[in-house]
């Protein structure tokens, strides 16, 4: 089956290509192990020079890759702007910093010398996401590519135009063929892949279900895995918080990427004192949102990025609905051409429905009310995610005390959950394991290899 750029906006098919064939994905295995083999003994300067290559290309096409990205996934063409920007800022960042990263580490011993010397393990397979195509690879193509990996990478099927605009742009760098070879193949194949002798780690960013299949073949073949998986983030809003300016950071948390993010603030948690007037103003803040063509600078709504994705949105909505939840706006499919939601907030919900489990990937926000923090806590943790989570106060000191109470990767005080090149980024329970992102993010695909050096006149 061909592998379809359908346009989430215009509905219309831009390109497609042929899935590739057993013998076409063997080679490309083959070259990127062979490549390896004189990859690992580069210096951080060879490797170094490759990715600020990458980096300069992406800069220099910012705008064209960024109206790639709001073709194929609908992402508004401003924050797509924006995403190339940081991609850019991660290859520049392992480049300048995966020297010192990976140093050595000397050990306190009572005779000789110990060290920790951090080796790379040969050829990963990388899977990645459609909601950002250039940052979720460069997260994890640039730290593996510093250590002296080489990479395979599977991407999202919606997305085929950035994935092999991805590859182009190794190729113009000047990267060995097979440092970084994009796999135009179906998730299904991905599991195969990893049983292979030549590679040695593997990386999803996703779903559930497709982290839980990977990871399960990747204990079978003992491969070293990081999962990324999905969340929903509690936003907690305690009764001295600002409310016009958590309101504004609530409608951002909701709605960046189309609300398809993972780290998108999904379960609102707000102090009873203070409810109503949230409510309020996050109801008439939502439903002005501008709707439209995501190419366009004034939109503040794009579509999401599939009929799939919205069908998935409406059926979480109605069977809440069915079961008692009330929606306070929207909760229909807007009415325009492409596959948009309208921007909906849904309240009564209970810890019988479906809802309450389950990751909203759109622009729908559960919104729940609480008589006080030790209660928001309890809901707060009361998930199988665990991604990240904000907290809305003055009192910083008790913010502090809250966040660490809380069952998650990540917690902002004062600001939604976001990523920054020098945090680790990554989640506990179903939301994954690993980290991706600052120093830690170039820790997981290494041999952590002790060097124990003893003279021959050294005591045994
Ligand atoms: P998805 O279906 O899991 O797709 C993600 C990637 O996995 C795609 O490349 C997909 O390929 C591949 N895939 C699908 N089934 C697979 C399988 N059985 N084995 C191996 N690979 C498989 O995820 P999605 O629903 O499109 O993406 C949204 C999810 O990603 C959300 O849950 C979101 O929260 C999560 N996410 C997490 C992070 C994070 O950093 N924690 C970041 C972004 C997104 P095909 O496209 O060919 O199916």
């Amino acid at each position: 089956m061909a592998i379809k750029s359908i346009n989430p906006y215009t509905l219309e098919i831009s390109k497609s290509y042929d899935e590739m064939t057993n013998k076409e994905i063997d080679e490309a295995v083959n070259v990127a192990y062979s490549t390896y083999q004189n990859w690992k003994k580069t210096t951080f300067e060879e490797r170094a020079a490759i990715l600020n290559n990458v980096g300069s290309i992406l800069r220099s096409k910012k705008n064209e890759l960024a109206r790639l990205i709001t073709l194929e996934m609908g992402k508004l063409i401003k924050q797509a702007e924006y995403e190339i920007d940081y991609a850019v800022s991660i290859f520049e960042y392992y480049a300048e910093n995966a020297k010192d990263f990976l140093a050595d580490e000397s050990l306190k011993v009572d005779v000789g010398e110990a060290f920790i010397k951090k080796s790379p393990i040969g050829v990963l397979l990388g899977v990645e996401p459609w909601n950002f195509p250039f940052y979720q690879v460069a997260r994890f193509a640039a730290p593996n590519i510093m250590i002296g990996n080489t990479i395979l990478l599977k991407h999202a099927s919606n997305v085929p135009q950035c994935a092999k605009a991805i590859e182009d742009i190794f190729k113009e760098a000047n990267a060995p063929e097979g440092l970084y070879t994009n796999l135009f193949i179906r998730g299904s194949k991905v599991t195969k892949l990893i049983a292979d002798k030549r590679i040695q780690g593997a990386s999803l960013t996703g779903s559930e279900k497709a982290g839980s299949e990977l990871a399960m073949m990747a204990g079978k073949y003992i491969k070293k895995s990081v999962l990324e998986l999905g969340g929903s983030d509690p936003f907690i809003v305690l009764e001295d918080a600002d409310i016009d300016r958590t309101v504004n950071l609530a409608i951002i948390g909701r709605t960046i990427n189309n609300g398809q993010s993972c780290i998108a603030a999904k379960r609102f948690i707000i102090v009873e004192k203070i409810a109503k007037e949230f409510l309020t103003k996050f109801k008439t803040k939502m439903s002005t949102l501008q709707l439209g063509d995501p190419m366009n600078m004034e939109t503040q709504l794009g579509p999401v990025s599939s009929e799939d994705a919205l069908n998935t949105l409406l059926n979480q909505v109605n069977k809440a609905v069915s079961e008692g939840a009330k929606i306070e706006i929207g909760g229909k499919r807007a009415n325009l051409k492409g596959f948009f939601m309208e921007p909906t907030i849904i309240s009564n919900i209970t810890s019988k429905m479906e809802i309450y489990k389950e990751e909203l990937f759109g622009p729908v926000a559960s919104f729940y009310v609480v008589q006080n923090e030790e209660e928001a806590i309890t809901l707060a943790n009361d998930t199988e995610f665990g991604l990240g989570c904000s907290i809305f106060t003055k009192n910083l000191e008790k913010a502090k005390k809250l966040a660490n109470q809380i069952d998650s990767g990540m917690v902002f005080i004062n600001h939604p959950t976001k990523s920054s090149i020098e945090l680790p980024f990554g989640g506990t329970k179903n939301s994954g394991y690993g980290r991706e992102l600052s120093p830690l993010g170039i820790d997981e695909f290494v041999n952590k290899k002790l060097i124990r050096v003893l003279t021959e006149e050294d005591k045994l």
